[in-house]
């Protein structure tokens, strides 16, 4: 072997061993700016903050070659005194919180007193400000540490040039200027979306990027997100257990591709928490196919108290004390607005949103977060092979949940014999007189034994017969078996297995939920699990497979909702079985019928896989088809 990559011997390591000294603070400073300075967009973050905690009305922001040359701060906030302006360069040094007390019950951005003194020790910065008392601005260069008078309105100008500029192995980190600034101004959106009482103004390079006047939420959420997400969004909200949730659920229409849509702020804090992400998804479990992200934007409310921001160098995670209580909240805010079905609205046009408005936020969507044409091949994709996507969960193949459940199947075989004189009844006679008020409208045809075309007063419903029939019966299946226990079968001979501490311990922790699901596994040792039943309908299944599949999915989700999931998954292979076939010749009425249980029954917009039970053309789009009204 040769030398350089042989162990130092002990002497050679005594030799160049350092003793042991105090970091000087320039060297502290930076080691902090690594934690909180990681690109332009950090410092757009920061200095927001600030502006922010300040009171400020207007905001602006100047970014230079994606802010790596120049960014530019101005608010109309409090200012700071002449006197305290080298103190904000300080680290550790803060107007916000004096005591642990205060620490505690945090309502500002910022407290830790260390990101303009981070930034400072890693660019070149300067601070004028001007508070409503003094007669003039004063401004402080970082650099020189020298003061001079200046001219400016109250409120506070900071100026960051040529960041990393004495760190240039950090500088070779950043990406091209174009990046630089797209992040800056998605730190800015953050910002931007859980203030809208704030005005907001972005320029880049001398050129005014984005203008957004102080608004209410809702045209706030327009203006930054888009036309097309508050079209298709519904409003969540939900206030229990002493927190508050509200804000926008993008639709499962409107799903995406990446997970670039999706804004959670605890208290106005934007944050990435998993606890909240997996809340929404736990919600959107039923209504979208795994591999799609959802969009939203959430705010979560509660007693500063009850969570912890002091846990991250950015804050962007934070440590919420009741973890479970929010899980919930959440769930059910956005399970609420996802449940009811939205007729008649933009959500299900051809178009999605109407290209004719396309704002600059549609325009961010084309451009920083992946194309909307790439999102469509994404959709399209999914559904592709036998129209039929994978569903994560439980291997149970659909032969054997089919008979999995004998209460089901007897539900089943209700339906089915009665599917032909009269499951698709007219349901509620007195509005047959009364065609306007129907979202999905009177039913005209049926397209080549698949399609109930319809007329509304918006123009053409086109209805997915079996898709929405489908979640129908899955929907009413849910509500009446519910709380059926699935049918137990004891194994003539039990089989142990080796399993891992981990799987062990989860076996032991969730033995109640497995039992729900038919399984009784018990531990024989601390490696050694053994399986005496299993569910009747999976008799031929591998035992140790299946426990091991169940573990698996206990980890990863909450114990309830693995037992509903696995319920669903059965409930829906039912619904599927006993749903209208396509090619089935319906009467006017029968196709009435159906259209009328849509709009009476909970997600009726989606397929139990997600997919979209109904378009509607609008008279517009079919009048743009023909080229009529040019
Ligand atoms: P923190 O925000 O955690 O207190 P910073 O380093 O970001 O720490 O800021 C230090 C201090 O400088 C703040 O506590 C505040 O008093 C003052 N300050 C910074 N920016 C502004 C601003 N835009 N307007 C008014 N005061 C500011
Ligand atoms: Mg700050």
């Amino acid at each position: 072997m040769s030398a350089p990559f042989a162990t130092p011997s002990l002497a050679q390591r005594n030799a160049s061993r350092r003793p042991i000294v105090e970091l000087n603070d320039d060297l502290v400073n930076q080691i902090a700016a690594g934690e909180v300075v990681e690109r332009p967009a950090a410092v757009v973050r920061e200095l927001l903050d600030n502006a922010v905690d300040a009171g400020a009305s207007t905001i602006t922001l100047r970014l230079a070659s994606g802010g790596v040359r120049s960014i530019v701060v101005e608010d109309d906030g409090v200012g700071i005194p002449a006197d305290e302006l080298p103190l904000a360069l300080r680290r550790h040094a803060t107007s916000k919180v004096a005591s642990l007390a205060d620490l505690e019950g945090v309502a500002t951005m910022g407290f830790r007193g260390e990101a303009l003194a981070a930034i400072a020790s890693v660019a070149d910065v300067a601070i004028t400000s001007r508070t409503p008392s003094a007669d003039h601005a004063t401004r402080l260069s970082a650099r020189t540490g020298e003061l001079s008078p200046a001219a400016r309105a109250v409120g506070t100008t900071v100026e960051v040039q040529e960041l990393f500029f004495s760190t240039p192995a950090r500088r070779k980190f950043l990406k091209t200027d174009a990046t630089e600034q797209a992040h800056a101004v998605e730190a800015v959106r953050r910002h931007a979306l859980a203030q809208p009482g704030i005005s907001f103004n972005v320029w880049a390079d001398g050129r005014l990027l984005h203008a957004w006047p102080a608004a209410a939420p809702a045209t706030r959420l327009h203006d930054v997100l888009g036309a097309s997400f508050s079209a298709q969004s519904v409003l969540a909200a939900s206030d229990a257990a002493g927190l508050q949730v509200h804000g926008h659920v993008g639709v499962p229409d409107a799903a995406r591709a990446r997970a670039d849509l999706q804004y959670v702020y605890i208290n106005g804090r934007f944050v990435r928490d998993r606890t909240i992400s997996h809340a929404v998804r736990a919600a959107f479990d039923d209504v979208l196919h795994g591999a799609r992200q959802p969009a939203y934007v959430l705010f979560v409310t509660l007693d500063p108290a009850r969570v912890d921001v002091n846990v991250h160098p950015t804050k962007i995670e934070v440590r919420l004390r009741d973890g479970r209580e929010v899980h919930a909240v959440v769930q059910r805010a956005v399970e609420h607005a996802l449940a009811v079905p939205r007729l008649g609205v933009a959500s299900a046009s051809m178009q999605g949103a109407a290209d004719a408005n396309r704002t600059d936020a549609d325009r961010h969507e084309t451009g920083l977060a992946g194309t909307r044409l790439a999102n469509a091949h994404a959709s399209t994709n999914a559904w592709q092979g036998d129209g039929r996507p994978t569903q994560r969960g439980l291997p149970w193949d659909s032969a054997q949940r089919a008979s999995a459940w004998p209460a089901v199947a007897e539900r089943m075989a209700t339906y089915n014999a009665g599917r032909d004189d009269g499951s698709l009844q007219p349901t509620i006679d007195d509005a047959v007189d009364n065609p306007q008020a129907w979202p999905l409208g009177r039913a005209l045809a049926q397209l080549k034994g698949a399609y109930i075309l319809a007329e509304n007063q918006q123009g053409l419903i086109i209805v997915d017969m079996h898709a929405a029939h489908e979640r129908i019966v899955y929907e009413r299946l849910k509500v009446e078996l519910g709380g059926a226990r699935i049918d137990v079968q004891p194994l003539l001979v039990p089989t142990s297995f080796a399993a891992t501490a981990l799987e062990v311990a989860d076996a032991q922790t969730h033995a109640e939920t497995l039992n729900e699901l038919g399984l009784d596994v018990t531990a024989l040792s601390a490696q050694t699990l053994v399986v005496r039943s299993q569910p009747a309908a999976l008799a031929n299944a591998d035992p140790v497979a299946l426990v091991r599949s169940v573990l698996a999915d206990l980890a990863a989700a909450p114990a309830s909702r693995v037992v509903e999931r696995a319920r669903d998954e059965l409930l829906a292979t039912m619904a599927c079985h006993s749903a209208v076939r396509a090619n089935r010749k319906l009467t006017v009425e029968e196709m009435n019928a159906l259209l009328r249980q849509m709009e009476m029954t909970e997600r009726s917009d989606q397929c139990n896989h997600g997919r979209p039970t109904w378009r509607a053309v609008t008279m517009k789009e079919l009048d743009a088809l023909f080229l009529r009204g040019r």
